[in-house]
C-alpha cells in the first residue's frame, strides 16, 4: 500500500471544485445565478466548443467593488451570508462563496466588471488559485463578464471526458432552459458558437416566452393556473390532454425561482393525469412556488436543486386539488372496475404494458420463433381452407367444426417432420380467433368486436395496436432484408425543435435513414423530413418524430441507438385514432395480425386483443353463483 500524505492545497482545491463543477453546465449555471443574485435585468450567455474553449457571462447587474475583486475568488467568500444561522433562510441563488475559486481552479478565467458607482471599469486576470494576476483599467457598461476558458485542461480525466459528448450538449441546454425559466423577468440570451439559440425578453409575456424556450409544440398546449394558498402561491402551466412525454425532463419546478426537482411534486402532478394522457406518459409542467423562506430548508445539497420543504403534504394536496379544477370539466372519465376477483393466473390477454419489460418481449419472440414457424405452416394452411369473409354471413358450428379438422389434419400430415411437442402443446394458447369469428361491429371507432361462438366468447380488437403490430413485423422484416420500400413526401415536412431536440435528431440523422425515414437540417434549428416508409398512409411526420426524440432510450444512449427501438416509436405514430373500419378491411386486419410473429401484443406490449368469455359475462351478471 502507498504511504498516506497530505494533498497539496492544489489539490485539495482541485478535488473540492470538482464537487461544484461537474461540466460546462454547471459553470453556466454557478454564473448565471451569480448574475441574478446581482440583479440583472439582461444576461447573455456564450460558449465555443461545447464550452471547453469558451464560457461567457455578461450581466448588466451591480457589479464587483474594486475592493472585493481580489478576495472574491477566493475559497469561501461571499458577500451573501455571514455566519451559519443565515444559512437556513437565504433566498439568494448562491450562498456557499465556492463557485467563483472553483471555475478559477479548473478554468483560465478573465473578468470584466464595473458598479454604477465607478467612474471606470475594470479588467483582471485570475490564476488557478484565485489570485488576481493582471488588472487593468477599462471602459465598459455597468455589470460584470465573466471569461472561463480552456476548461479542465489541468485536469485529462475530465477534459477527455468531455469531448464530444452529446450528453453533455443536453445538460447545457437543460441547464440554459431552465434558467431561462426560473426568471421569465429577466432577458436572457444564449449564443452557442456565434449563433443565437435562445433569446427570451421580460417584456414578453410569460407565454411568449416559454415558446421561446420550449417551443411552439408544448407552448400551445398549456393550460395557466394560479392560486394563492396560506403558506404559498402556486402559478404556471400545466399540459392539456395531449401534451405529454415518456419522461420527466420537460417537468418544471422553480421555488422562489430557484429550479428544483422534486419527486414527491411530479408525482403529486402525475396523479393527476391518470387516465388523462397514456399509461407510462409524464404531464409537462411548469410550476412557480413562491414561498416563505421558513419552510425550506435548501442547503442539504451542494447543488441545490433538491430541496426540502417542512410542509411539503401541504404543498402536495395543494397542487392536486388546483389540477383536478383545472382539468375536470374538460374531461369526464370513468373508469370501470371489475367485481371479478377470480383466479390470479394471468393469461396472455391480462398483460399490461406496466407489467412488460423490453426483456421480457424479447425473450418472448425468441422462444416463440420455433413456434412461430410451425404456426406460418398453420396458418397458411388454414388460410386456403377458410374464406373468412364467407363465414361471417353464414356461421353456424357444424361447418366450423369441419373446417377445423381439415386444417388440423392438414397441419398434422405438414408438421409430421417437425419435432411436434412444442407446437402441439402451446398451439391451442396461440391460435388467434382459430374458430373463426363473426363481425359485430366498431364500437367509439377504436375497438373491433367478434363473437366467437364456439369458444363462447367475445373478443375486442384494439384496431391501432393491431395496425402497429403488423406495420412493425413488415418494416422489421423489410429492415432485415435492407429493403424498406419509402414513399416521398412530395414537398416535404417541416417543422421547428428546440435546439437540444436538433441536435439529438442530426445525431441519429443515419440511423433513421436506416429505418426509412430521411431528414434534412433546414435552418436554424428546423428539419425536413424527406421519406418514410411505404406502408405509413395517413401520417403525422411530426408526431413520428416527436415518439423517437421523446423516449427514453434516446436521452439514456443516443449514440447506440437500437433500430427496432426506432421501429417501435415508427410505428406507433404510424397509425392515427378513430378511424371507421370497413367490414373487408376488419377480415384483411385480422388476416395480417394472424400471419405476425407475435399477434398478442403491440410492438410496445399493449394487447391487441382481449377476451371475455360468457362465463365471465354470466357471472358479472349473478346468473351464475360463484
Ligand atoms: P456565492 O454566490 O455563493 O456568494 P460565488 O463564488 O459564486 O459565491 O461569488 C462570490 C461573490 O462574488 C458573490 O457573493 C458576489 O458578491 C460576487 N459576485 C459574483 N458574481 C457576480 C456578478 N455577476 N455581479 C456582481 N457580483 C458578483
Ligand atoms: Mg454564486
Amino acid at each position: 500500500m502507498n504511504k498516506i500524505k497530505l494533498l497539496s492545497e492544489d489539490t485539495i482545491t482541485k478535488i473540492a471544485a470538482g464537487e461544484i463543477i461537474e461540466n460546462p453546465a454547471s459553470i453556466i449555471k454557478e454564473l448565471v445565478e451569480n448574475s441574478i443574485d446581482a440583479n440583472s435585468k439582461k444576461i447573455i450567455i456564450e460558449i465555443k466548443n461545447n464550452g471547453k474553449d469558451l464560457i461567457k457571462v455578461t450581466d448588466d447587474g451591480d457589479g464587483f467593488e474594486r475592493s472585493d475583486l481580489s478576495i472574491a475568488f477566493k475559497r469561501h467568500t461571499t458577500s451573501k451570508i455571514s455566519s451559519i444561522e443565515e444559512l437556513d433562510t437565504a433566498l439568494s441563488l448562491g450562498f456557499r462563496g465556492e463557485a467563483l475559486s472553483s471555475i478559477a481552479s479548473v478554468s483560465d478565467v478573465k473578468i470584466i466588471t464595473k458598479t454604477k458607482d465607478d467612474l471606470i471599469g475594470t479588467y483582471a486576470e485570475v490564476d488557478n488559485n484565485g489570485n488576481i494576476i493582471n488588472r487593468e483599467e477599462i471602459v465598459t457598461n455597468k455589470g460584470t463578464t465573466i471569461f472561463s476558458e480552456n476548461l479542465f485542461r489541468d485536469i485529462p480525466v475530465r477534459e477527455k471526458y468531455l469531448d464530444g459528448k452529446n450528453y453533455e450538449i443536453q445538460k447545457t441546454n437543460d441547464i440554459i432552459n431552465r434558467l431561462a425559466l426560473s426568471h421569465l423577468d429577466i432577458s436572457m440570451e444564449y449564443i452557442k458558437d456565434g449563433r443565437t439559440q435562445l433569446k427570451t425578453d421580460r417584456d414578453n409575456s410569460l407565454i411568449n416566452n416559454i415558446y421561446a424556450v420550449l417551443g411552439r409544440d408544448v407552448s400551445e398546449n398549456l393550460i395557466f393556473i394560479e392560486k394563492e394558498f396560506s403558506e404559498f402561491k402556486i402559478k404556471g402551466f400545466i399540459s392539456n390532454n395531449l401534451l405529454y412525454r415518456s419522461n420527466r425532463n420537460s417537468q418544471y419546478i422553480f421555488v422562489n425561482n430557484r429550479s428544483i426537482s422534486d419527486k414527491e411534486i411530479s408525482k403529486a402532478v402525475e396523479k393527476e393525469y391518470y387516465s388523462v394522457i397514456p399509461l407510462n406518459r409524464y404531464p409537462v409542467f411548469l410550476l412557480y412556488i413562491e414561498i416563505d423562506g421558513k419552510y425550506l430548508d435548501i442547503n442539504i445539497h451542494p447543488k441545490k436543486d433538491i430541496i426540502k420543504f417542512t410542509n411539503i403534504d401541504e404543498i402536495k394536496t395543494s397542487i392536486s386539488e388546483l389540477i383536478k379544477e383545472e382539468l375536470s370539466g374538460k374531461y369526464k372519465i370513468h373508469s370501470f372496475e371489475s367485481k371479478n376477483t377470480g383466479s390470479d393466473k394471468k393469461t396472455i390477454f391480462d398483460i399490461k404494458s406496466k407489467d412488460i419489460k423490453k426483456n421480457d418481449i424479447e425473450n418472448y419472440f425468441k422462444e416463440e420463433s420455433r413456434y412461430n414457424r410451425d404456426k406460418n405452416i398453420y396458418i397458411d394452411k388454414k388460410r386456403q381452407l377458410i374464406n373468412f369473409q364467407d363465414l361471417t354471413e353464414d356461421y353456424n358450428k357444424d361447418s366450423l367444426d369441419k373446417l377445423n379438422d381439415d386444417i388440423d389434419r392438414e397441419v398434422d400430415l405438414k408438421l409430421d417432420d417437425l419435432d411436434n411437442e412444442t407446437f402441439l402443446d402451446e398451439s391451442e394458447e396461440y391460435k388467434i380467433l382459430k374458430n373463426g369469428y363473426r363481425y359485430i361491429g366498431q364500437l367509439f371507432l377504436q375497438y373491433v368486436l367478434l363473437e366467437d361462438n364456439v369458444e363462447k366468447a367475445l373478443y375486442i380488437l384494439d384496431q391501432h395496436a393491431a395496425h402497429e403490430r403488423i406495420n412493425y413485423e413488415r418494416l422489421v422484416y423489410d429492415y432485415n432484408n435492407s429493403n424498406i420500400p419509402t414513399q416521398n413526401l412530395l414537398q416535404g415536412y417541416i417543422f421547428e425543435l428546440t435546439r437540444a431536440e436538433y441536435e439529438q435528431l442530426m445525431t441519429i440523422k443515419d440511423r433513421l435513414l436506416d429505418v426509412g425515414i430521411e431528414i434534412e437540417e433546414f435552418g436554424d434549428s428546423s428539419i425536413i423530413i424527406r421519406t418514410i416508409p411505404a406502408y405509413f398512409t395517413d401520417i403525422n411526420p411530426e408526431r413520428l418524430i416527436r415518439e423517437i426524440l421523446d423516449s427514453e432510450e434516446i436521452k439514456e444512449n443516443i449514440n447506440d441507438i437500437d433500430p427496432y427501438m426506432l421501429m417501435k416509436k415508427a410505428c406507433k405514430a404510424s397509425i392515427k385514432s378513430g378511424d371507421f373500419i370497413s367490414i373487408s378491411d376488419v377480415h384483411k386486419l385480422i388476416n395480417m395480425l394472424r400471419e405476425c410473429e407475435m399477434p398478442y401484443t403491440c410492438p410496445h406490449g399493449r394487447p391487441t386483443l382481449i377476451k371475455i368469455t360468457k362465463y365471465e359475462l354470466d357471472r358479472e351478471f349473478f346468473r351464475i353463483q360463484q
